[in-house]
Protein backbone atom coordinates (compact mmCIF):
# COMPACT_ATOMS: atom_id res chain seq x y z
CA UNK A 1 0.00 0.00 0.00
CA UNK A 2 1.17 3.74 -0.55
CA UNK A 3 2.77 4.79 2.58
CA UNK A 4 0.91 8.23 1.70
CA UNK A 5 -2.77 6.42 1.76
CA UNK A 6 -2.49 6.07 5.45
CA UNK A 7 -4.51 7.58 8.00
CA UNK A 8 -3.03 9.68 10.91
CA UNK A 9 -3.90 8.51 14.71
CA UNK A 10 -4.23 11.06 17.03
CA UNK A 11 -3.78 9.79 20.50
CA UNK A 12 -5.31 12.83 22.61
CA UNK A 13 -5.94 13.41 26.26
CA UNK A 14 -9.82 14.28 27.00
CA UNK A 15 -8.52 16.84 30.26
CA UNK A 16 -9.46 15.21 34.18
CA UNK A 17 -13.47 15.08 33.95
CA UNK A 18 -15.14 18.10 33.19
CA UNK A 19 -15.35 18.34 29.31
CA UNK A 20 -14.99 21.62 28.98
CA UNK A 21 -11.01 21.44 30.08
CA UNK A 22 -10.12 19.61 26.93
CA UNK A 23 -7.84 21.46 24.52
CA UNK A 24 -8.45 23.31 21.73
CA UNK A 25 -5.94 21.13 19.46
CA UNK A 26 -8.00 17.84 21.31
CA UNK A 27 -11.42 19.37 19.74
CA UNK A 28 -10.00 20.22 16.57
CA UNK A 29 -9.24 16.48 16.45
CA UNK A 30 -12.05 14.75 17.43
CA UNK A 31 -14.30 17.02 15.36
CA UNK A 32 -12.28 15.62 12.12
CA UNK A 33 -12.17 11.85 13.36
CA UNK A 34 -13.61 8.92 11.01
CA UNK A 35 -13.49 6.68 14.24
CA UNK A 36 -12.79 7.49 17.73
CA UNK A 37 -11.59 4.93 20.18
CA UNK A 38 -12.17 6.04 23.58
CA UNK A 39 -11.70 4.90 27.20
CA UNK A 40 -13.78 4.96 30.14
CA UNK A 41 -12.40 8.42 31.47
CA UNK A 42 -12.84 9.95 28.74
CA UNK A 43 -15.65 12.52 28.97
CA UNK A 44 -18.72 10.76 26.61
CA UNK A 45 -19.95 14.44 26.41
CA UNK A 46 -16.83 15.03 24.32
CA UNK A 47 -18.15 12.61 21.51
CA UNK A 48 -21.12 14.94 20.77
CA UNK A 49 -18.48 16.84 18.99
CA UNK A 50 -17.68 13.91 16.76
CA UNK A 51 -18.90 13.79 12.92
CA UNK A 52 -22.28 12.36 12.52
CA UNK A 53 -20.78 9.13 11.02
CA UNK A 54 -17.96 9.18 12.82
CA UNK A 55 -17.56 5.47 14.35
CA UNK A 56 -17.59 5.30 18.30
CA UNK A 57 -15.19 2.50 19.43
CA UNK A 58 -15.73 1.94 23.16
CA UNK A 59 -12.12 0.42 24.70
CA UNK A 60 -13.08 0.86 28.52
CA UNK A 61 -10.77 -0.26 31.26
CA UNK A 62 -12.75 -0.17 34.38
CA UNK A 63 -10.57 -1.86 37.21
CA UNK A 64 -9.81 -5.20 37.31
CA UNK A 65 -12.36 -5.66 34.05
CA UNK A 66 -10.51 -4.85 30.81
CA UNK A 67 -13.48 -4.51 27.84
CA UNK A 68 -10.48 -4.62 25.32
CA UNK A 69 -7.01 -6.03 25.86
CA UNK A 70 -4.11 -3.39 24.32
CA UNK A 71 -3.20 -5.67 22.09
CA UNK A 72 -6.44 -5.23 20.49
CA UNK A 73 -6.80 -1.77 21.16
CA UNK A 74 -3.39 -0.98 19.40
CA UNK A 75 -4.13 -3.69 16.29
CA UNK A 76 -7.39 -1.94 15.79
CA UNK A 77 -5.48 1.89 15.61
CA UNK A 78 -2.72 -0.27 13.16
CA UNK A 79 -5.65 -1.39 11.15
CA UNK A 80 -8.42 1.64 10.87
CA UNK A 81 -4.93 3.87 9.91
CA UNK A 82 -3.96 0.97 7.10
CA UNK A 83 -7.57 1.76 5.51
CA UNK A 84 -6.91 5.16 5.30
CA UNK A 85 -9.25 6.54 7.91
CA UNK A 86 -8.62 9.46 10.52
CA UNK A 87 -8.18 7.76 14.17
CA UNK A 88 -8.22 9.21 17.52
CA UNK A 89 -7.41 7.47 20.69
CA UNK A 90 -9.31 9.33 23.21
CA UNK A 91 -8.00 9.06 26.46
CA UNK A 92 -8.62 10.42 30.21
CA UNK A 93 -6.00 12.90 31.69
CA UNK A 94 -3.13 13.06 29.64
CA UNK A 95 -2.34 10.39 26.95
CA UNK A 96 1.32 9.74 28.56
CA UNK A 97 1.02 9.93 32.20
CA UNK A 98 -0.75 6.15 33.13
CA UNK A 99 -2.32 5.98 30.03
CA UNK A 100 -0.61 3.42 27.74
CA UNK A 101 -0.09 6.36 25.25
CA UNK A 102 3.49 5.34 25.20
CA UNK A 103 2.88 1.56 23.96
CA UNK A 104 0.42 2.59 21.10
CA UNK A 105 2.95 5.41 19.80
CA UNK A 106 5.47 3.00 20.06
CA UNK A 107 3.20 0.36 17.82
CA UNK A 108 2.11 2.96 14.92
CA UNK A 109 5.97 4.33 14.79
CA UNK A 110 6.58 0.38 14.14
CA UNK A 111 4.41 0.38 11.97
CA UNK A 112 5.14 3.38 9.73
CA UNK A 113 1.82 5.08 10.55
CA UNK A 114 1.68 8.78 11.16
CA UNK A 115 0.45 9.90 14.33
CA UNK A 116 0.47 13.11 16.81
CA UNK A 117 0.13 12.98 20.53
CA UNK A 118 -2.05 15.76 22.06
CA UNK A 119 -1.28 16.46 26.17
CA UNK A 120 -4.37 16.91 28.24
CA UNK A 121 -4.64 18.01 31.80
CA UNK A 122 -4.04 14.91 33.95
CA UNK A 123 -6.38 13.92 36.48
CA UNK A 124 -3.60 14.64 40.03
CA UNK A 125 -3.30 18.22 38.73
CA UNK A 126 -6.99 18.96 37.73
CA UNK A 127 -8.58 17.22 40.53
CA UNK A 128 -5.74 19.04 43.51
CA UNK A 129 -6.84 22.17 41.56
CA UNK A 130 -10.39 22.28 41.46
CA UNK A 131 -10.17 21.14 45.48
CA UNK A 132 -8.46 24.01 46.07
CA UNK A 133 -4.63 22.22 46.44
CA UNK A 134 -2.00 23.26 44.36
CA UNK A 135 0.62 20.82 44.18
CA UNK A 136 3.98 23.14 45.13
CA UNK A 137 3.38 26.11 46.98
CA UNK A 138 6.22 28.19 48.23
CA UNK A 139 5.47 27.68 52.35
CA UNK A 140 4.48 23.93 51.83
CA UNK A 141 6.13 22.52 48.91
CA UNK A 142 8.81 22.45 46.21
CA UNK A 143 8.12 19.07 44.85
CA UNK A 144 5.40 16.85 43.66
CA UNK A 145 5.67 13.27 42.11
CA UNK A 146 2.91 11.40 40.55
CA UNK A 147 2.49 7.73 41.85
CA UNK A 148 1.13 4.52 40.50
CA UNK A 149 -0.97 2.88 43.67
CA UNK A 150 -1.43 -0.81 42.11
CA UNK A 151 2.08 -1.56 41.88
CA UNK A 152 2.34 -1.46 45.43
CA UNK A 153 4.23 -4.77 46.40
CA UNK A 154 5.94 -7.73 44.20
CA UNK A 155 5.94 -5.79 40.65
CA UNK A 156 9.58 -5.36 37.89
CA UNK A 157 9.52 -2.03 38.76
CA UNK A 158 8.33 -1.41 42.09
CA UNK A 159 7.61 2.07 43.43
CA UNK A 160 9.88 3.23 45.93
CA UNK A 161 7.99 4.00 49.04
CA UNK A 162 11.09 4.52 51.19
CA UNK A 163 12.53 7.51 48.71
CA UNK A 164 8.48 9.17 48.24
CA UNK A 165 8.79 9.31 52.10
CA UNK A 166 11.34 11.54 52.55
CA UNK A 167 12.35 13.44 49.04
CA UNK A 168 8.79 14.49 47.54
CA UNK A 169 6.76 17.08 49.06
CA UNK A 170 3.70 16.28 47.31
CA UNK A 171 2.59 12.81 46.28
CA UNK A 172 -0.51 12.25 43.88
CA UNK A 173 -1.16 8.94 43.65
CA UNK A 174 -3.35 7.44 41.02
CA UNK A 175 -5.02 4.28 41.12
CA UNK A 176 -4.57 3.95 44.47
CA UNK A 177 -8.26 3.48 46.02
CA UNK A 178 -7.88 -0.10 46.77
CA UNK A 179 -4.02 -0.41 47.91
CA UNK A 180 -4.67 3.05 50.19
CA UNK A 181 -4.49 0.76 53.65
CA UNK A 182 -1.12 -1.03 51.66
CA UNK A 183 0.31 2.72 50.72
CA UNK A 184 -0.48 4.38 54.01
CA UNK A 185 1.34 1.17 55.71
CA UNK A 186 4.32 2.08 53.22
CA UNK A 187 4.65 5.47 53.99
CA UNK A 188 4.29 5.49 57.67
CA UNK A 189 6.75 2.53 57.76
CA UNK A 190 9.10 4.65 56.04
CA UNK A 191 8.80 7.13 58.59
CA UNK A 192 6.69 9.97 57.14
CA UNK A 193 4.63 11.46 60.02
CA UNK A 194 0.79 10.29 60.59
CA UNK A 195 -0.12 13.79 61.16
CA UNK A 196 0.59 14.68 57.49
CA UNK A 197 -2.63 15.71 55.43
CA UNK A 198 -4.17 13.46 52.83
CA UNK A 199 -6.93 14.32 50.42
CA UNK A 200 -8.62 11.90 48.41
CA UNK A 201 -10.36 13.47 45.28
CA UNK A 202 -12.99 11.61 43.90
CA UNK A 203 -14.26 12.26 40.21
CA UNK A 204 -12.31 15.30 40.05
CA UNK A 205 -13.36 18.66 38.17
CA UNK A 206 -16.80 16.98 37.63
CA UNK A 207 -20.64 17.87 38.67
CA UNK A 208 -19.97 15.00 41.06
CA UNK A 209 -16.90 15.86 42.98
CA UNK A 210 -16.06 14.82 46.54
CA UNK A 211 -13.31 15.72 48.64
CA UNK A 212 -12.26 13.61 51.70
CA UNK A 213 -9.65 14.96 53.87
CA UNK A 214 -7.48 13.53 56.78
CA UNK A 215 -3.95 12.54 57.91
CA UNK A 216 -2.29 9.24 57.56
CA UNK A 217 -3.37 8.07 60.95
CA UNK A 218 -7.14 8.18 59.77
CA UNK A 219 -7.68 8.35 55.83
CA UNK A 220 -7.94 4.66 54.94
CA UNK A 221 -10.77 4.36 57.66
CA UNK A 222 -12.25 7.56 56.37
CA UNK A 223 -12.16 6.48 53.21
CA UNK A 224 -13.70 2.84 53.88
CA UNK A 225 -16.27 4.93 55.82
CA UNK A 226 -17.42 7.11 53.43
CA UNK A 227 -17.18 4.62 50.24
CA UNK A 228 -14.66 6.24 48.46
CA UNK A 229 -15.02 5.21 44.58
CA UNK A 230 -12.72 5.31 41.03
CA UNK A 231 -11.77 7.33 39.59
CA UNK A 232 -10.22 8.92 42.84
CA UNK A 233 -6.71 10.63 43.76
CA UNK A 234 -4.67 10.52 47.01
CA UNK A 235 -2.76 13.68 47.25
CA UNK A 236 -0.56 13.89 50.25
CA UNK A 237 1.09 16.87 51.64
CA UNK A 238 1.14 19.78 53.55
CA UNK A 239 -0.15 21.43 50.29
CA UNK A 240 -3.62 19.90 51.70
CA UNK A 241 -3.78 22.56 54.22
CA UNK A 242 -3.95 25.13 51.69
CA UNK A 243 -7.10 24.26 51.06
CA UNK A 244 -8.43 24.53 54.71
CA UNK A 245 -7.39 28.11 54.55
CA UNK A 246 -9.38 28.91 51.62
CA UNK A 247 -12.19 27.41 52.69
CA UNK A 248 -11.36 29.41 55.86
CA UNK A 249 -10.61 32.62 53.78
CA UNK A 250 -13.87 32.57 51.95
CA UNK A 251 -15.92 31.90 55.14
CA UNK A 252 -14.64 35.05 56.81
CA UNK A 253 -15.15 36.86 53.46
CA UNK A 254 -18.66 35.96 53.52
CA UNK A 255 -19.44 36.77 57.15
CA UNK A 256 -17.77 40.51 56.32
CA UNK A 257 -19.75 41.12 53.40
CA UNK A 258 -23.19 39.73 54.96
N1 LIG B 1 -4.07 9.27 31.83
C1 LIG B 1 -4.85 9.58 33.02
C2 LIG B 1 -4.65 8.59 34.15
C3 LIG B 1 -5.16 7.19 33.84
S1 LIG B 1 -4.92 6.08 35.18
C4 LIG B 1 -4.52 10.99 33.49
O1 LIG B 1 -3.56 11.61 32.97
O2 LIG B 1 -5.21 11.51 34.36
C5 LIG B 1 -6.50 6.11 35.95
C6 LIG B 1 -6.46 6.84 37.28
O3 LIG B 1 -6.49 8.24 37.08
C7 LIG B 1 -7.64 6.56 38.20
O4 LIG B 1 -7.47 5.37 38.92
C8 LIG B 1 -7.60 7.76 39.11
O5 LIG B 1 -6.63 7.61 40.10
C9 LIG B 1 -7.13 8.86 38.16
N2 LIG B 1 -8.24 9.67 37.65
C10 LIG B 1 -8.63 9.84 36.39
N3 LIG B 1 -9.66 10.72 36.28
C11 LIG B 1 -9.91 11.13 37.52
C12 LIG B 1 -10.85 12.05 38.10
N4 LIG B 1 -11.73 12.73 37.34
N5 LIG B 1 -10.82 12.22 39.45
C13 LIG B 1 -9.95 11.58 40.21
N6 LIG B 1 -9.04 10.71 39.74
C14 LIG B 1 -9.02 10.47 38.41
Amino acid sequence: MNHTAYGTVYIVGAGPGDPELITVKAMRRIQIADVILYDRLASEELLSYAKQDAELVYCGKAPGAHAMPQQQINAALVSYALQGKTVVRLKGGDPFVFGRGGEEALELAACGIPYEIVPGITSAIGAAAAAGIPVTHREYASSFACVTGNRCHGDQSPVRWDLLAHSVDTLAIYMGVSQLGAIREELLKHGKPASTPVALIERGTTASQRTIIGTLADIHKLAVSMHLSNPALIIIGEVVRVRERLLQAEQQAVALIS
